[in-house]
């Protein structure tokens, strides 16, 4: 790799003109800083601005996050996709309500030792919010640093990234730190895309050895993916004589810890056989299943098609009230963390608004920035 490139001036004036008005940089504070690089692992801006502001007026600051429950904030995360991510800021926001009295660290390793929070956040959140001279490779970071050092070894390798991140670190300006790794990122999402980047109205472009060499287009250069897993399931939406349905909340797996219908994963048996096995599984004495129709949900990994049906509960007697299985009427759903997955399903057994708002609410796999 060739030396230091000298990306701040350009790349900084730059940023002054064409950087995008976002919510999380008006009137900023480490708290909105933290919650939008939360939602903006794996979903692009624009997915995330609405949520973003929902989330805010929801939960103004840390210590209301902090206090909230866990099903109040992965509602309000509903339709957001990855609901770990939402769980894990939850945890973060109640350890520096205990460890740190409610203010978040400065510290990139203090931050680090919060829970969710990787080597990326960390040094995103020092960066940005406290102006730490430290440089948050992600994929966009990485992509642009593989193209301004025409490295043609796979970002995916940690070796890799882990020179890049060195290269990034070397040109971060003490003054500027978090402008620099913000400006590295709107570079990526606006002009140094995945696809035909704009070298044209690059403000690095006379730095950037992948343009001059005309390897722009072919890098950078990734592990190939594995093919995406081929699931199938069986669920049914057990409805009691008040229209409620129940929904459990799960323990491993497909959407761990969201709530969703009674699901079984199929290896060749009858799916309404299986499903009647989930409803008995949950204490439900079932009646006849109607099949409702099939659904299918790409997850990252996995490329899941679930039967979907629907019985009449005889009782509303389930074998644990301890939190892990509710009965829930049209406006509760909307109260829990329901998932895209879910909300699909439910739309198929009970009709097309199961849950208020939660209509078109599918985007469980996009991109980052
Ligand atoms: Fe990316 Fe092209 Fe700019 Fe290089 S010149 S950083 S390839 S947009």
């Amino acid at each position: 790799m060739s030396a230091r490139l000298g990306l701040a001036r350009p790349l900084l004036a730059w940023y002054d003109r064409a950087r995008r008005d976002l919510p999380w940089r008006r009137a900023p504070s480490p708290y909105k800083t933290l919650v939008s690089e939360f939602m903006l692992q794996q979903t692009v801006v624009a997915t995330v601005e609405p949520y973003f502001q929902r989330f805010l007026e929801r939960f103004p600051d840390l210590p209301a996050l902090a206090a909230a429950s866990e099903d109040e904030v992965t509602a309000a995360w509903s339709g957001l996709g990855y609901y770990a991510r939402a769980r894990n800021l939850h945890k973060a926001a109640r350890a520096v309500v205990e460890r740190h009295a409610g203010e978040l660290p400065a510290d990139e390793e203090a931050l680090r030792a919060l829970p969710g929070i990787g080597p990326y956040t960390a040094a995103a959140v020092a960066a940005i919010a406290f102006g730490a001279r430290t440089f948050a490779l992600d994929g966009n970071g990485a992509r642009v640093a593989a193209r301004l050092w025409g490295v043609h070894d796979s970002i995916d390798v940690p070796a890799t990234r882990e020179a890049l991140r060195a290269r990034g670190l070397a040109e971060v300006p003490a003054a500027r730190a978090g402008d620099f790794n913000q400006a590295v990122m709107e570079l990526g999402a606006t002009v140094c895309t995945p696809r035909a980047p704009k070298c044209g109205v690059c403000p690095l472009s006379s730095k950037c050895r992948a343009h001059a060499t005309g390897a722009a287009a072919r890098l950078p250069v990734r592990t190939p993916k594995r093919k995406k897993v081929v699931v199938r399931v069986a669920c049914c939406a057990c409805v009691d004589g008040a229209g409620r349905v129940l929904l459990v909340r799960r323990q491993a797996g497909l959407l761990a810890g969201t709530w969703a219908l009674p699901t079984v994963e199929l290896d060749g048996e009858d799916a309404g056989d299986a499903a009647r096995a989930a409803v008995r599984e949950v204490g439900v004495r079932a009646g006849r299943l109607v099949a409702r129709g099939a659904v299918r949900h790409v997850f990252t990994h996995r490329d899941v098609t679930a039967e979907v049906f629907r019985v009449r509960a005889a009782a509303r007697r389930v074998r644990d009230g301890q939190g892990a299985r509710r009965w829930l009427g049209p406006e509760e759903l909307a109260s829990v963390g329901v998932s895209s997955f879910t909300q699909k399903t439910l739309r198929v057994a009970l009709g097309p608004h199961p849950v208020p708002g939660g209509a078109g609410l599918s985007r469980g796999t996009e991109r980052r920035r």
